[in-house]
């Protein structure tokens, strides 16, 4: 069971745990399905931010979002990819966190998402949070207090 001194682990901050957005791949709003499909393929990520040429966050874009997008009746048209733009296929309904928000808030959103896009009070993107970093945090503090 999770002991009581764990609350600390609990109140850390995320930006304590963040992946900063200079170290996040991303597309813009304008860039083209086939310049998306690229970045997504070479860092082998599944979902990318999509942000606007502000730094604001957008929405996200994911390979079966761009393949869904470009399927016809009876084919995939591939040549879809270079005409239509990231804003046009992305997904704008995105959870989000605040940077000032708790691991706990975090930890409920994180549930449903691999990861959360962290924006401040201005909306501009500050980085990612994932579940794989906030459970090896966890998974590391758990490990101290049973050392304790
Ligand atoms: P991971 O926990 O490293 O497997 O990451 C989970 C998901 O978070 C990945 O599939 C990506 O969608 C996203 N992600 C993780 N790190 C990055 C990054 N540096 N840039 C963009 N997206 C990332």
């Amino acid at each position: 069971m999770i002991s009581l001194h764990s609350e600390e682990f609990l109140e850390f901050n995320i930006s304590d745990f963040m992946i900063p957005s200079e170290r996040v791949a991303h597309v813009q709003v304008g860039n083209n399905l086939e310049h998306a499909l690229l970045v997504l393929t070479k860092s082998g990520y599944t979902a990318i931010p999509v942000l606007d040429p502000h730094y604001k966050l957008q929405g996200l874009i994911s390979t079966p979002i761009i393949m869904d997008s470009i399927l016809g009746l009876e084919r995939i048209e591939f040549e879809m990819l270079e005409k239509k733009r990231v804003e046009e296929a992305m997904n704008r309904t995105i959870s989000r966190l605040d940077i000032d928000a708790s691991i706990q808030q975090s930890i409920a959103l994180l549930v449903d998402h691999p990861f959360l896009c962290v924006e401040n009070k201005e909306g501009f993107f500050e980085g990612i949070l994932t579940r794989r970093t906030v459970l090896d945090q966890l998974n590391k503090h758990l490990r101290k207090l049973n050392k304790k």
